[in-house]
Formats: structure tokens, sequence, C-alpha cells
């Protein structure tokens, strides 16, 4: 039985060290498939200046309607896209996606705010990335300052490549963000090194704010240090207003999070930009 809804449901097995070699192959065709017929859609969250009211930029999330399996999130199936190599297409198709998408919206006169791109460490290897990065922006006529990618820490052993692609990104004229940081294991050092321009912490961290001292210990912490490295900081996974005021008595005044929206479709996500305005004014904010 175990065996059988297996079968009806991959989402077991993804996260099993012994996904049978079966299932996986099954899952990479679907994935092949899923590009070509157009399965994969991007969800918009909205990040939010709480200071001044104003929404600053969206960050794109990946999900698969799968025709059989239904909406599979993304914890779901990129690691397994990022073992067998398919996240590269993937992530070639979101990242021009997610460009045009942005394009299109300063065109229709929505608000002209950045969108935040997550990579996968398989593709910030790529050795050409900041090429196809470019050409993405030329043929989806984005400004490359609307473009944001976010990197995690775990991409970024390899010091020295890490700083000369990081280089060649932001001669692009993009910008650069740290994802889920306080998570990794980079030594403090990197941040100076790296040419990057904001940092996100995790939404572990800013969870248990209002409960685990440690944990708004870590919070303030990481806010100051950004501060005084002179980078940006924003807050993920926000959900309650106790949560926010914290992190604005602590002078942290980007955030992200289900208190402003859950990631949302396009249509969605035009109707935010619309009414945001009215919604600021109900916040408390
Ligand atoms: P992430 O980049 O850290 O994205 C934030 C995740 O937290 C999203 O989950 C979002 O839905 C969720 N989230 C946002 N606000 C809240 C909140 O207030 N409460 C809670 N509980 N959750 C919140 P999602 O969309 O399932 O994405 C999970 C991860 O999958 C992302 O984490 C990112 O690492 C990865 N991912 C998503 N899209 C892509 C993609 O296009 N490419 C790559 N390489 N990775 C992606
Ligand atoms: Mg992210
Ligand atoms: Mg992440
Ligand atoms: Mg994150």
């Amino acid at each position: 039985r175990a065996k059988e809804q297996g079968r009806n449901n991959y989402q077991l097995y993804t996260h099993s060290m012994n996904m049978r070699s079966m299932e996986r192959l099954q899952m990479e065709n679907d994935m092949r498939r899923a590009l070509a017929d157009e399965q994969f859609i991007l969800h918009y969250q909205p990040q939010v200046n709480v200071t001044t009211g104003e929404v600053i930029g969206m960050e794109a999330l990946l999900r698969w309607k799968h025709p059989e399996r239904g909406m599979i999130p993304p914890g779901r199936f990129i690691p397994v896209a990022e073992e067998n190599g398919m996240i590269v297409p993937i992530g070639k198709w979101v990242l021009y996606q997610a460009c045009k998408q942005n394009k299109e919206w300063q065109d229709l006169g929505y608000a002209k705010v950045p969108v935040s791109v997550n990579l996968s460490t398989r593709q910030f290897v790529q050795q050409n990335l900041p090429e196809q990065v470019a050409e993405v922006l030329r043929e989806t006529g984005l400004e490359p300052r609307y473009l944001e990618l976010e990197l995690t820490e775990s991409m970024t052993l390899d010091v020295e490549y890490t700083v000369k692609t990081l280089v060649q990104l932001k001669q692009l004229g993009i910008q650069i963000s740290i994802d889920d940081f306080g998570t990794g294991y980079s030594s403090l050092s990197y941040l100076k090194k790296f040419p990057i321009h904001k940092l996100k912490i995790d939404r572990s961290f800013v969870r248990d704010i209002m409960d685990d001292p440690n944990d708004a210990a870590i919070v303030a912490t990481i806010i100051a240090m950004a501060r005084h490295l002179k980078l940006q900081v924003i807050a993920e996974g926000v959900e309650t207003v106790e949560q926010l005021h914290y992190l604005r008595e602590n002078h942290c005044h980007e955030v992200q999070g289900y208190y402003f929206s859950e990631p949302i479709p396009k249509d969605k996500a035009e109707s935010f930009f619309s009414n945001w305005n009215e919604v600021a004014a109900g916040l408390h904010l």
C-alpha cells in the first residue's frame, strides 16, 4: 500500500535519501515535459518598507502545476532538480519569466520595483552566468537595477570564484542579496569581500522573536551588523504585528511575510499593487 501511495505521490520520496531511481527518473521526465508544457508558474511575494509604507519589491517563487499531482511546492522538487541538473533550464526559465513579467508590469504602469529571483548552486557555478543574465536583461528589455538575485551562503564556498562572479554580476548593474542569512556557515569576514547589497534574515529567526530571547538577539545583531557594513537588510517570514514592531524598533524597515501577503499569482499581484495603499492604511504600520 505504501508503495502504491508512493507511486501516486512522489512528494513522499523526494525527502528520503533512497528515493528509488525509477521514481527519480519519472520525476525528471515529468520535469522535462513540465518545461515544454508550461506547467511551471511563478508566484510573487511583495516586499514592503514599513516606514515609508511602500512596496519595494516582489520575490518570484516557483510552483509546479502538475497535471496529475496538483500544485507541487518548490521544496518538493527543487532538490531533485538540483541533483539531476534540470534546475539549470528551469532556473533559466524562471529568470526570463520574472524579468519579462516585471518589465510588463512597469509598462502597464504598476509600481516600478525590483523582482528578486532565487538562484541555485548549480546555476551559480555556471561559468557563463553573468552572460546569461545580461542576455535575459537584453531580451526582456528590463533595466538591470530592477533585477535582484538571491544567493545562499552555501553557494559561496569557493571564495575566489564567488568574488569574481559577484563582481561581474554587480557590473551588470543588478542587485545581489544573501537569502536565509544566518543559517549557513559562511565566515562573516566574507561579507566585506563580497560585493552584495542586502541580507535577508532567515524566517526561522523571525518566527520566534517574541518567544525566544536568543532569536531576538540574533535578529537585532544581524540588523546592526548590516547597518555597520552598509548593507540593506530585510526580514523574511513576518506574520504578526508584534514581529513587525520588534523589527522596526531595531531599525529593520524592510519586511516580507504572510502579514502582508503570501506569494500570489500574477493577477493577484496586480490587484495587490492596485489596492496596496488602502490595505496599508489598515495594517497599523
Ligand atoms: P526562500 O527563497 O527563502 O523563500 C521564502 C519562502 O518562505 C517561500 O516558500 C515563501 O512562501 C515562504 N514564506 C514567505 N513568507 C512567509 C511567512 O510569513 N510564513 C511562512 N511560514 N512562510 C513564509 P516557498 O515558495 O515554498 O519556497 C521555498 C524555497 O524554495 C525558497 O525559499 C527558495 O529557496 C526555493 N525556491 C523557490 N523558488 C525558487 C526558484 O525559482 N529557484 C530556486 N533555485 N529556488 C527557489
Ligand atoms: Mg528567496
Ligand atoms: Mg532560500
Ligand atoms: Mg529565505
